[in-house]
């Protein structure tokens, strides 16, 4: 896997393109959900999760109630102590983890309730998802965390 060690200063010198992209793209871009999908699949066969967890490290992902459900089973604990040991409402109103890196992530960078994650950390970096326009500049600040969004916007640009 390519390193990314240096991928928020190079997230910041690529910023400026993509954003001029999206200007130019705006419309185009709501048309083109299925090239961002390919250019997705493309670049998530060739970086690892495994040898990254930038966003279970750093990312506070907002969590619902279904998802605290969900951990609550895997954990078998009732949601409200999901609440009271692992979770904290934000600025926002949200629920987020209490502390980041996540309570969850294992030395070797695995997820101890993968199967049960929140739904944030399935779809997170959101690169395959519809309408993908409406979250462009959500990706580009996401550049400066993921190698994921950064590959996939570069690629996009330089299509
Ligand atoms: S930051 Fe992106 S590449 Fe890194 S683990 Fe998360 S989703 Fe994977
Ligand atoms: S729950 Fe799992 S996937 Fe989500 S941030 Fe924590 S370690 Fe990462």
């Amino acid at each position: 896997m390519k390193r990314y060690e240096n991928l928020r200063l190079l997230a910041e010198k690529a910023q400026p393109s993509f954003l001029q992209y999206y200007k130019k793209n705006k419309k185009r871009l709501a048309k083109m959900d299925t090239e961002v999908q390919e250019i997705h699949d493309e670049v998530s066969d060739e970086i690892d999760c495994l040898l990254c967890a930038n966003c279970c490290r750093t990312l506070g992902p907002a969590l619902y109630d279904k998802d605290i459900e969900r951990m609550a089973k895997a954990l078998r604990i009732k949601p409200a102590e999901v609440v009271s040991s692992y979770l904290r409402i934000d600025e926002d109103g949200d629920y987020v983890f209490r502390s980041m890196p996540c309570s969850f992530l294992l030395p070797d960078n695995y997820c101890s309730i993968y199967e049960s994650r929140p739904k944030a950390c399935r779809e997170y970096p959101h690169t395959d998802r519809k309408k993908f326009e409406q979250i462009f500049k959500l990706t580009v600040k996401n550049t400066e965390t993921c190698p994921i969004a950064y590959e996939v916007l570069l690629r996009l640009v330089k299509k």
